[in-house]
C-alpha cells in the first residue's frame, strides 16, 4: 500500500494499521472513535494490542450531528497531545468530525470562521488514517464534512480533509445493527443514483456510482429477497462496504442532489438517521426526474440527456423505466425493515410546507430537473 494506492480493501484493520503505524513513525496518536461503537464493533479488539506501546489521546465525546462546540474540543485535545497521526474508527459523523479536528487544529484563525467558511481552511495538520465501521457515508473518501453550528448546517471542503489512508475491513460491520444497516445502506445507495444524475457528474463520478449501484442495490434486497440488513452474510457486507467506498468517490466529485436536500430537516427536527430521511424521498425524486416532458421547464437538449441519464439509471437497477425502479426503491426500503412514508417517522400533513421552506436552494441546484417549491411539495405529498 503506497501513498497513491491508499485504500486497503477486503482486509483486516489490524493487519494494514501495523504497517502505517511504523512508517509514519506513530508515537503520539490522536484516536476519534464512536462512544459504543468501537468496542461494540469489534475494532478495539482488533486494534488495541497495536497501540498499547503508543502514548493515546482517545476522543469520543461527541453526538450523532457533530457541532462547532464538539470540533473545539476535539481541537483542543489535539493541540495538548500533539500527534504524529490521527486514527479515526467509526461511522460517518467519527469520520467527518476526525476530518475537522485535524484540519483546524494547526490554523490560528477561530473553528466558527473556519467551519463557516468566513476563512478557508489552509491544509490537515498529520496524516489521517479513517476506518469505517458503517457502510454508508463514504467519508473516508470525501474532502468535505458536516458540521452544525446554531442549528444549521455547513458543510466544510478542502482537499486535505480527504483522508490520507483509509481501511475497508467489513467485517468490523458485522455487529452493526439491523436499522442501522439499512439506512447507512440506503444512504450509500442513494449517494450513488444522485451522484449519477448530478447536473456534476463526470465521466469518472458515473463509473463509481455505476459500480456502486450494482454492489449496493442486490445487497440491499428486492421484492421477497435477502436484505442484509435482515439477513447480513459476509458477502454482502463486503459488497455494500465497497459499494459505499465507491459512492463516496462519485459525490466526491458529483455532490448529492434534491433527496439529500429535503433529508436534513427531517434529521435535525424529527430526528430520523440520515440514510432512512434520504432514503424515504428518494423513489420520489427518481420518479420526478424520470418524468421530466417537453412540459416541463427544461431544454429539449438537457431533456434528452435526462431522459437517457434516468434510463441507464434505471437498467443499473434492472427495472424498465422510472416508475418501476421508484417502485423497486421503495420494496427495497421495506425489505430492509425501513418506514417508507413520512407520516410513519411522525411528519404530519401540516409539517409539509415547513419541510419545502427548509430546503436550502443551494443543495437543489445539481438536481438535474430544476425543482419549484411546488415540485417540492408534489414529491412529499406522494410519499406522505
Ligand atoms: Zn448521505
Amino acid at each position: 500500500m503506497s501513498d497513491a494506492e491508499s485504500v486497503a480493501v477486503g482486509r483486516r484493520a489490524a493487519e494494514e494499521l501495523a504497517p502505517l503505524l511504523a512508517r509514519h513513525k506513530t508515537s503520539r496518536l490522536l484516536l476519534v472513535t464512536g462512544k459504543s461503537s468501537y468496542q461494540l464493533s469489534g475494532a478495539e479488539a482488533a486494534l488495541a494490542p497495536l497501540l498499547g506501546g503508543l502514548d493515546v489521546a482517545h476522543f469520543s465525546d461527541f453526538s450523532p450531528n457533530p457541532t462547532l462546540e464538539e470540533v473545539e474540543a476535539g481541537v483542543a485535545i489535539w493541540r495538548s497531545q500533539k500527534p504524529d497521526l490521527v486514527l479515526v474508527v467509526g461511522g460517518g459523523s467519527a469520520l467527518d468530525l476526525a476530518k475537522m479536528i485535524n484540519g483546524l487544529a494547526a490554523s490560528r484563525e477561530s473553528a466558527r470562521d473556519l467551519l463557516t467558511g468566513v476563512v478557508s481552511l489552509e491544509g490537515s495538520s498529520v496524516p489521517c488514517i479513517a476506518v469505517p465501521t458503517t457502510s454508508g457515508s463514504g467519508a473516508e473518501t470525501t474532502h468535505f464534512a458536516a458540521v452544525y453550528v446554531d442549528g444549521k448546517k455547513y458543510s466544510v471542503t478542502h482537499e486535505s480533509l480527504r483522508p490520507t489512508y483509509c481501511i475497508l475491513d467489513a467485517s468490523l460491520t458485522h455487529s452493526l445493527p439491523s436499522y442501522l444497516t439499512a439506512a447507512t445502506g440506503m444512504d450509500a445507495l442513494a449517494q450513488a443514483i444522485e451522484s449519477y444524475w448530478s447536473v456534476r457528474s463526470t465521466a469518472e463520478s458515473r463509473r463509481h456510482s455505476a459500480e456502486a449501484i450494482e454492489l449496493c442495490a442486490p445487497a440491499l434486497g428486492n421484492w421477497g429477497e435477502a436484505s442484509v440488513s435482515t439477513a447480513p452474510t459476509p458477502a454482502a457486507r463486503e459488497a455494500l462496504m465497497q459499494g459505499s467506498h465507491l459512492a463516496g468517490k462519485a459525490i466526491d466529485i458529483a455532490r448529492t442532489t434534491a433527496p439529500h436536500a429535503l433529508s436534513y430537516v427531517l434529521t435535525t427536527d424529527f430526528g430520523v438517521t440520515h440514510g432512512h430521511a434520504v432514503a424515504l424521498t428518494l423513489g420520489s425524486v427518481f420518479s420526478f426526474n424520470a418524468q421530466a416532458s417537453e412540459s416541463a421547464s427544461i431544454e429539449v437538449a438537457s431533456l434528452a440527456a435526462l431522459q437517457q441519464t434516468m434510463g441507464e439509471l434505471s437498467v443499473l437497477l434492472k427495472c424498465p423505466d422510472g416508475e418501476a425502479t421508484a417502485a423497486r426503491l421503495k420494496a427495497m426500503m421495506k425489505a430492509c425493515g425501513l418506514q417508507t412514508q413520512l407520516r410513519d417517522v411522525g411528519v404530519t400533513r401540516s409539517d409539509l410546507p415547513r419541510l419545502v421552506a427548509s430546503v436550502n436552494p443551494q443543495r437543489l441546484k445539481n438536481n438535474p430537473r430544476t425543482l419549484s417549491s411546488e415540485d417540492l411539495g408534489v414529491i412529499l405529498e406522494a410519499v406522505y
